[in-house]
């Protein structure tokens, strides 16, 4: 077993995808076509079974690394100064990231004339006011939409309670204590069951090829370059329009400075497992100082996913396309908002955020067997995805960082330019 373990994760999930397709084309081309789907929806079960450990843990990883990546900032004085800084930008550049994404995917629509089964849409029933919505996101009880799955509540009430943690200083110690073990169980938790995603990535993907055939792999090509390109559009513009206009730095010089987070977010797909390079990164090659890199990375690797937001609403509107939902403009602002929410409490882990999908999806009122559909159906292509979503994320974070400092006084403008590669 020590030499299947000692293939990196990814590169094991890539193997399940291509023998997936294979198992699936091989069965589909020398089956009779009704024994090969039974055995294909056999094979599938994996996927499902797996798909439903992740959507277990949804709810606890969220509330968990939520409260715990608030109360890691540590000192309260923070979130009030350089805390409030990173915040607003962390959501004004979340706020582009929605733009683009939604953008890219009305576009390139990567999901029209995408056939993927399931019943016709029912008619969308008259749609809840905007204000009325807004206001769920205020629990009424927050232990309610924690049984509920309410996950917009919950990300509202995490947040709160991180800060009122941070506030009780010593008193606050035991409990934030207490959310950072659990939230690191949870984390282990994640690691455990993302063993089994090569598996699980076949069983789905086998399915789909033998079922489905090669038109889905286009539409998931068009799906991947629509993230892509969006995700680099993203990096260029907001991030270096950042730095270059907004700060007056050089930015090469910064793309240079966080090659190596970005190389190792590509290839774990995490930000969370990314951010000691980040951290390194920051402070040794862009010049800032670890009073900043060590409260606004830590607090960016919770709370401000770009790639992650731009991605959701590429796939809404996937879905949309590929289904015959029709968007009216609010449900075009109720996306963004939904997707910059939901960005906020996703965890810094592979495939956060596609279980996450069906919070954004409820805004149009898709069906319970779409979303099924939907997320059976990009899951095997999803770390593709993923890590493209992670490197903006994290590239995301040093870029607020990198302006914090320069605000604060804490940059190293000298280190900036010299643009060291470690
Ligand atoms: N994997 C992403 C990250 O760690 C989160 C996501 O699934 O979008 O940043």
């Amino acid at each position: 077993m020590g030499w299947w373990f000692g293939i990196k994760l990814w590169k094991r999930v890539f193997l399940g995808l291509i023998l997936g397709v294979a198992f699936g084309f091989f069965v589909s081309q020398s089956m009779d076509p009704v024994a090969g789907e039974a055995l294909l929806a056999k094979v599938r079960i994996i996927g499902d079974v797996f798909i439903r450990l992740i959507r277990m843990i949804v709810v606890p990883l969220v509330f968990f690394t939520l409260v715990a990546g608030i109360y890691a900032m540590g000192d309260p004085k923070k979130l009030g100064t350089i805390g409030v800084k990173a915040f607003v930008l962390y959501l004004a550049t979340t706020f582009f990231a929605n733009l683009i994404g939604l953008g890219m995917g009305t576009l390139l629509r990567p999901g029209a004339g995408v056939d993927l089964g399931g019943a016709e849409p029912k008619q969308m029933g008259e749609m809840q006011p905007i204000g009325e919505r807004l206001m769920a996101i205020i629990p009424e009880n927050p232990f309610m939409a924690l049984v509920q799955g309410d996950i917009l509540a919950v990300i509202f009430f995490a947040l709160l309670l991180g800060v009122g943690l941070l506030m009780a200083r010593e008193n606050g110690q035991p409990a934030g204590r207490f959310f950072e073990a659990i939230s690191e169980g949870i984390l282990k938790m994640t690691h455990v069951i993302m063993e089994l995603a090569p598996f699980g990535v076949f069983g789905l993907i086998a399915y789909t090829a033998g079922t489905q055939g090669i038109e889905t792999f286009q539409a998931i090509l068009t799906l991947t370059i629509a993230v892509y390109a969006g995700c680099a559009l993203h990096m260029i513009i907001v991030y270096g329009g950042l730095v270059r206009i907004f700060l007056g730095l050089p930015f090469v010089g910064f793309f240079r400075g966080i090659l190596d987070p970005m190389m190792v977010a590509y290839s774990t797909s995490s930000s969370s497992a990314t951010l000691p390079v980040t951290i390194r990164a920051a402070t040794e090659n862009l010049g800032i100082k670890k009073s900043v890199a060590g409260s606004v990375l830590p607090l960016g690797a919770t709370i401000n996913m770009d790639g992650t937001s731009l991605y959701l609403g590429i796939v809404a509107l996937f879905t949309a396309q590929a289904f015959g939902y029709t968007l009216e403009p609010q449900h075009y602002f109720l996306i963004a908002l939904t997707c910059a929410l939901v960005s906020i409490g996703t965890a810094g882990v592979p495939s956060a955020s596609l279980f996450l999908l069906a919070i954004v999806l409820e805004v149009f009122d898709v069906s319970p067997e779409h979303v099924a559909i939907v997320i059976g159906f990009i899951f095997p292509f999803d770390r593709i995805l993923d890590m493209m979503r992670t490197v903006t994320n994290v590239s995301g974070d040093t870029a607020v960082a990198t302006a914090v400092a320069k605000w604060e006084g804490e940059l190293d403008e000298d280190v900036f330019r010299s643009r060291p590669l470690s």
